[in-house]
């Protein structure tokens, strides 16, 4: 199957609808897709909605940002549906914990003279996961930056002038809570991992016994050496090698759905494989 397992709506930071996601991955020539927004899950009913409608595969999913021993890093969890269960129930929290932590960033914007307001924010967000995509979108607008990329180069990068930290699950309850909700946990885009490859081996083997499911060794960040070397630690590890684009619309970001910059190939068996690990 040709898919796509990495894709943003505005449900959280995308620029694109659900639906709108779904018809271009129909455009691309993909049979299947998961939907992947940070902490919500907001946009899954509409998405699958829109991919039934067109015969798309779809699985429902989630991007969470860990801590695991100091270590920040992203992880999918596939097959989680909407409603309540264990990974479900805390994603409210983890929502609330951005509230809480956008208010910080924005007070400490207004402290260093930009005229921004929470409500600059939200116009700029039209889903219930609200990130500092949004704010740098909102100083965008404001003509104080350029692009989203450069208000994050000034001021938003992690521990950066403006950042802040905010709530985060370990991986270990990642793991535990999307496994419990039937999920299949994934470490997302290893590169972004700020760990020497050696050390993330041993870190990824320790997460595949508390269960690991998977590494997203396909990623328009690694380049192809990553990506084959990803794929032979995660079979090494019995783990399944996922891949996407990690599309967030091409106002955003350059990475387009299913191809990335253009050299993406997305394993074909990787949908089957994660959609056969789902409970
Ligand atoms: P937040 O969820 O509020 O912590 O924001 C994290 C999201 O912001 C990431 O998932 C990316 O979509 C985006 N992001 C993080 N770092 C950068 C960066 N340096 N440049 C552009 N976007 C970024
Ligand atoms: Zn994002
Ligand atoms: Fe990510
Ligand atoms: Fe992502």
């Amino acid at each position: 199957m040709k898919s796509d397992l990495h894709l943003h709506s505005t449900a959280s930071d995308g620029a694109d609808s659900p639906t709108r996601v779904v018809d271009l991955a129909v455009e691309a020539g993909l049979n299947g897709i998961a939907l992947t927004d940070h902490d919500t899950l907001a946009g899954i009913s509409e998405a699958r909605d829109a991919a039934d409608r067109v015969g798309v595969a779809f699985i429902p999913g989630v991007e969470l940002s860990v801590d695991h021993d100091g270590v920040k890093m992203h992880m999918l969890v596939y097959g989680i549906e909407p409603g309540h269960g264990p990974l479900q129930d805390r994603l409210a929290d983890l929502r609330q914990g951005r509230t809480a932590r956008n208010d910080r960033i924005v007070e400490s914007l207004q402290a260093m003279g930009y005229d921004i307001s929470m409500a600059d924010v939200r116009e700029h967000a039209q889903g219930p996961s609200v990130g500092r995509p949004h704010i740098a979108d909102a100083l965008v607008a404001k003509g104080y930056l350029k692009t989203r990329d450069e208000a994050f180069e000034h001021l938003l990068h992690d521990g950066g002038a403006a950042y802040f930290p905010r709530t985060r699950l370990t991986a270990t309850e990642a793991i535990e809570l999307g496994r419990a909700s039937g999920g299949v946990p994934v470490i997302a885009h290893p590169k972004t991992i700020s760990l020497r490859s050696d050390s993330y081996v041993e870190a990824f083997s320790r997460l595949a016994v508390l269960g690991l499911g998977g590494i997203e060794a396909h990623h328009p960040m690694h380049d192809q050496d990553l990506r084959s070397h990803l794929e032979d630690l995660a079979r090494g590890l019995s783990l399944i090698a996922t891949g996407g684009s990690d599309y967030h619309g091409m106002t955003k970001r350059s990475y387009r759905v299913g191809i990335g910059t253009g050299d993406l190939k997305i394993p074909s068996g990787a949908f089957e494989d994660v959609a056969s690990a789902i409970r």
